[in-house]
């Protein structure tokens, strides 16, 4: 069963090695790519709007020593296609995961 508290936590966002300015913010209708088996999300800058791919999916929340990142990202389509169940919503199962993850850290 899921359940909420206020927490105290970190936004870590990522500066642009272009401008130094903007954010880099994931952009959400371009797909995760895969690559070498590791997961890449297309970034724009909010001031600049230069692109390029993280390996996290900016910004993050930083708590209790561990990072998080936001459910959307995670289940956002990815580069593959025609495989079974890609496109079907986890969010219930992230919820559930965060969820568990800081009640045992408290
Ligand atoms: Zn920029």
């Amino acid at each position: 069963m899921q359940y909420r508290k206020p927490i105290t936590c970190e936004l870590v966002e990522f500066r642009c090695d272009e401008c130094k300015k903007g954010v880099l913010r994931v952009i959400s209708d371009k797909p995760i790519i895969h690559s070498g088996g590791i997961k890449q999300w297309p970034h724009r800058c909010s001031h600049c709007q230069a692109e390029g791919c993280m390996t996290y999916p900016f910004p993050l929340l930083r708590y209790m020593g561990e990072e998080f990142v936001l459910a959307k990202h995670v289940r956002a389509m990815t580069s593959y296609s025609g495989i079974e169940g890609i496109d079907k919503p986890l969010h219930d199962e992230q919820i559930n995961a965060l969820t568990s993850s800081v009640s045992e850290a408290t």
